[in-house]
Parts: C-alpha cells; sequence; structure tokens
C-alpha cells in the first residue's frame, strides 16, 4: 500500500524524496473521530530522524536556491493544478482523520489554494529596491534572499491549509522546508510531499517529519534550520517562541483563541444569529477563528438566544463523509469530553445552559460527538469564559453597554480574531479603531484575511514581528541584502580615510 491511499497502516516520514520508514520504535494512534475505531499508527521521529531530514534539506538547497525564479513559479502552479485536480481525494484524506465535514474539508483545500496561487506570483513581491545616484556613480539596491533550511509546526485543525500557509512562501522563495504535521492528523502531509513532487519540486525541498514533541525540540535545536513557523495553542506556542529565539532562529509563532462577536441593539438579528451559528458550530468549533463568545448590548440578548436556538436545532451532526452533515466530531475522545466538562461545569460557575449538547443522542455514539451547547449569563473569570474550549460551545456574555463590552475584549488575555455585528457604520468604525485584535470582521464572523494579505492576531494568539502568510510571509522566509555599488571610474578614484558620505 502507498502512502497516498486512504487505508494505511503506518503514517511514515517522507526525506528526500520518498517515504522514509521510522526506526525510532515509537509511535502514535491515528484514530477515525467519526467511528471512534483505530485508522493508523503513526511515527514519532528520533532527533537522528530528524538530522536526516535536516541534512537532506540542507543539501537540495543550494540548487533549488539557485533556480531561476520563473521556475520556481512554475513549479508552485504546477502543484496548485495537482491540488485543484484532487481537491476530493485529498478533503477525504482530512475527513478521515480530522472528522470535519467534507464540505468544511474542501473548503480548508480552496482556502490553502488560495495560499498557493499567491504564491504563484511571488517573483514580483521579491522585487527589491533601486537608488540610483545615491552618490556620484554610486547606487544602492536592497535585494531578498532565502534563509535556507526551513521548519514548520503545525496543528490538528488544518493539516493541509495550515502547511500550506507556510511552504507555499517557503519554497518559492528558495528555502527548504521540513514540516511536523499534527501527530492527530498525518496523512495529508504525505499527499502534498506526494503531490509536489509530481509538480517539480525537487527532493529534499519537501520533507516531511511525524512525531511529537522530540522531533519539535530537535527542529528548534538544529543550527541548520534558520526560521521556525509555528502554529498551535498558546501555551505550546510562547514555549516554542522563547526557545526558538534563545536558539538564535527567526520565529513566528500563532497561538490559540477567544473570539468575541459583538451584537449592537440595532444589528439585523437574524443576519446574527445565522453568522453566530455558522462561526461557532462549523468545524465542531475546531477553529482559531471560531466565536466562541457573543457578547450583546442592550436588549438584544434575548431575541439573539431564540434565534441561535432555532437555527441550532436545524444543525445535522454526523459523520462528516455522509453528505449533508454540517458537524462532524471532535478530534480525540479525550478532547470531546474536555469539552463536555466545561458544559457540565456552566451551571455552577452561574452560567445558564440553555441547550446542553451532552444530551444530543449522537454524543452517546461511538464516534467522538458531542452536540452543540448554548451557554448563557457567561462572564468573565468563568473557566468557560476564560479557557479556549475549541468545541461546539457557545456563550453569550451579557454586557451594559459599548465600553463595557470592548473593555472586556482588550482585556482578554487572547486577540486573534474578533467581530462586530451593527447596521451602523460609524460605530463599526469605531470599533475597528479601538478593538485590539489582530482580525476585525465588519458583519463578518469569521474574518481569516486572503491570501494577498497576512494573518495573524495580537497579545498571546501570536509571539514574533511578522505574522504568516501573505507579504509578510514572503518577508518571513527571506532575508534582506542591501548592496551599495560603484563601478570603477579610475579618473574619479582617490584615497579618501573619511566616513563614506554623499559627495
Ligand atoms: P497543539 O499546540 O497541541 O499542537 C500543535 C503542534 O505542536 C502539533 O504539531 C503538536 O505535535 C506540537 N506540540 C504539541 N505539544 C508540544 C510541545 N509541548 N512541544 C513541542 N511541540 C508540541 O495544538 P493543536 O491541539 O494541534 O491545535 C489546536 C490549537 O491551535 C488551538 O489552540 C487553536 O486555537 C490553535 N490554532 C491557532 C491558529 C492560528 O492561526 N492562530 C490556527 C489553527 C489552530
Amino acid at each position: 500500500m502507498t502512502a497516498t491511499e486512504i487505508e494505511i497502516a503506518l503514517v511514515n516520514h517522507w526525506i528526500g524524496g520518498r517515504p522514509a520508514e521510522s526506526k525510532s520504535g515509537r509511535r502514535g494512534i491515528v484514530w477515525n473521530p467519526a467511528t471512534g475505531e483505530p485508522r493508523a499508527h503513526v511515527a514519532f521521529a528520533s532527533p537522528a530522524e530528524v538530522d536526516a531530514a535536516v541534512a537532506n534539506a540542507a543539501a537540495a538547497f543550494p540548487a533549488w536556491r539557485a533556480t531561476p525564479l520563473s521556475r520556481r513559479a512554475e513549479t508552485m502552479f504546477k502543484f496548485r493544478e495537482l491540488v485543484d485536480a484532487n481537491r476530493r481525494k485529498l478533503a477525504t484524506i482530512l475527513t478521515m482523520e480530522h472528522g470535519k465535514t467534507i464540505a468544511d474539508a474542501m473548503g480548508e483545500v480552496a482556502r490553502g489554494l488560495e495560499n498557493i496561487e499567491f504564491a504563484c506570483g511571488v517573483p514580483a513581491l521579491l522585487k527589491g529596491g533601486f537608488s540610483e545616484q545615491c552618490s556620484r556613480g554610486v547606487d544602492v539596491y536592497q535585494i531578498r534572499q532565502p534563509l535556507g533550511v526551513v521548519a514548520g509546526i503545525t496543528p490538528f485543525n488544518f493539516p493541509a491549509m495550515v502547511p500550506m500557509w507556510m511552504f507555499a512562501n517557503a519554497i518559492v522563495c528558495g528555502n527548504a522546508f521540513i514540516l511536523k504535521p499534527s501527530e492527530k492528523d498525518p496523512s495529508a502531509s504525505l499527499y502534498m510531499a506526494e503531490l509536489l513532487q509530481q509538480a517539480g519540486v525537487p527532493d529534499g525541498i519537501f520533507n516531511v517529519v511525524q512525531g511529537d514533541r522530540t522531533a519539535v525540540d530537535r527542529l528548534i535545536e538544529h543550527p541548520d534550520v534558520k526560521a521556525i513557523s509555528f502554529v498551535g495553542s498558546t501555551p505550546v506556542a510562547r514555549a516554542i517562541y522563547e526557545s526558538a529565539t534563545r536558539n538564535g532562529k527567526r520565529c513566528q509563532a500563532l497561538g490559540g483563541a477567544k473570539n468575541h462577536m459583538l451584537v449592537l441593539p440595532d444589528a439585523d438579528i437574524s443576519m446574527a444569529a445565522d453568522a453566530a451559528v455558522s462561526a461557532a458550530y462549523g468545524s465542531a468549533g475546531e477553529r482559531c477563528m471560531a466565536i466562541s463568545l457573543v457578547v450583546t448590548v442592550g436588549d438584544v440578548a434575548d431575541p439573539l438566544i431564540e434565534a441561535i436556538q432555532a437555527r441550532m436545532k436545524n444543525v445535522k451532526v454526523g459523520p462528516g463523509l455522509e453528505p449533508g452533515n454540517e458537524m462532524g466530531p471532535l478530534i480525540t475522545r479525550e478532547h470531546r469530553d474536555r469539552v463536555a466538562g466545561y458544559v457540565a461545569n456552566a451551571g455552577a460557575e452561574g452560567a445558564t445552559v440553555v441547550v446542553d449538547g451532552r444530551r444530543d443522542p449522537v454524543s452517546r455514539g461511538p464516534g467522538f460527538f458531542l452536540g452543540a451547547s448554548l451557554i448563557d449569563n457567561v462572564r468573565p473569570g468563568m473557566d468557560c469564559y476564560n479557557d479556549e474550549i475549541f468545541g461546539p460551545v457557545l456563550g453569550v456574555v451579557r454586557a451594559g453597554s459599548y465600553a463595557e463590552a470592548l473593555q472586556m475584549i482588550n482585556e482578554n488575555p487572547y486577540g486573534n480574531g474578533t467581530a462586530i455585528f451593527t447596521r451602523d457604520g460609524g460605530a463599526a468604525r469605531q470599533f475597528q479603531f479601538d478593538v485590539d485584535t489582530g482580525m476585525v470582521g465588519i458583519n463578518v464572523p469569521i474574518p481569516v484575511p486572503v491570501a494577498y494579505y497576512s494573518f495573524g492576531g495580537w497579545k498571546t494568539s501570536l509571539f514574533g514581528d511578522l505574522n504568516m502568510y501573505g507579504p509578510e510571509g514572503v518577508q518571513f522566509y527571506t532575508k534582506s541584502k542591501v548592496v551599495t555599488s560603484r563601478w570603477p571610474d579610475p579618473g574619479t578614484s582617490k584615497v579618501d580615510l573619511g566616513f563614506p558620505q554623499v559627495r
């Protein structure tokens, strides 16, 4: 059986352009969340296996770096065509290991493709600057060059899109890339490796090491790895940023989120309810841009809750591969139980459980399903407010005023995304001006920037200076060099020990 087939026994590494069988003796289980059964094993790389991937990448880098920009872009374009032609297959792999519905998985692939498309045009973005005649006969210009071997560590919730956020720009800028995917849904990484190879990406330029913290630690410590991109939970993001920068590496580490959706009294209730249900329960709430809290101002709470409840009744929960289902299972049994624990505890904390997803019959099946929950009267300080639950649980916070709501959002340690629902352009503009988050939606609940902008939160949702993908992604994966040049004109040459200045 090859790694591209969906029924696989052991998910291995991909090093130097071929599957690499793990010899570490360590492995984990990949579950099918819809059935609750083990689907495959995944190899856990040893430090020596990481070293082998880095050595392959380092060996492949010089030739790739010297490859003309148009050729690199052409390769990415071929990859784009291959992903486009195989959207369904890639989406099926995602659904089988992550659990998200096939429609949602197709959406993930589509958003990943945007990043590939952006990378196809990256030669234009690599254009530097040129200043003629900075001094007599002296020109100054800036160029951007790749870093070398770079690594990306990705979360379980977007096993194709988040790696594409990273490797599309990294590779087209001339780097060699090592991906350490989530051990919970690792197969998409191997399928993408095969497609990249078919597209003409040279062996060693894209490698995959499967595994856990051991692999990550070695990537961070390895002297030949020049940059670390990370997406995952905040505690891990913080630790990775600290250790990567301590090891002298460039690092962007994107963390978790608690995204508030502010609903002003003049909002269209129907539109706000549609948005809240879609953004809270889509992908079973396992999105870093999911709306997990609705903050109401004035007397909008009761009609909004009524409208949300009416819509929740129609959300079809079931296996992601079955057509018509809108919400799949959670990633693991432990995670499902952890999420259910927040619902169980909410009443004791003083909140009101309006809809208890644990009572949904789907929650009793062998798969890792949990029905959608709605909790009213949530307040800062409660666990269901403070923690990133990362499941199908929507909290409603009743704020007395816009000022109170804004203060709550700005005091939250996370600052990934937020949204405002209103018909008042002035209020929306004021919110955009005031709010301390990196991505803002105005009557748009999940404001994930298109690929030609860059993605990143504020506060504990991102550690590092540069956001991911888009123009900042290009900046992250290249370093700037400034050249000051003069071509000899013997007539003007003389010894001058003074500090160089414009003449
Ligand atoms: P996670 O932090 O558990 O794991 C992310 C990656 O880090 C995985 O590859 C994992 O193997 C590795 N890892 C886990 N623990 C580690 C450790 N101690 N040392 C080194 N590596 C470690 O996150 P997850 O559960 O896979 O993903 C969900 C989280 O990711 C949520 O918090 C979500 O908000 C966040 N997320 C953020 C964004 C964003 O753009 N900000 C996007 C997607 C997901």
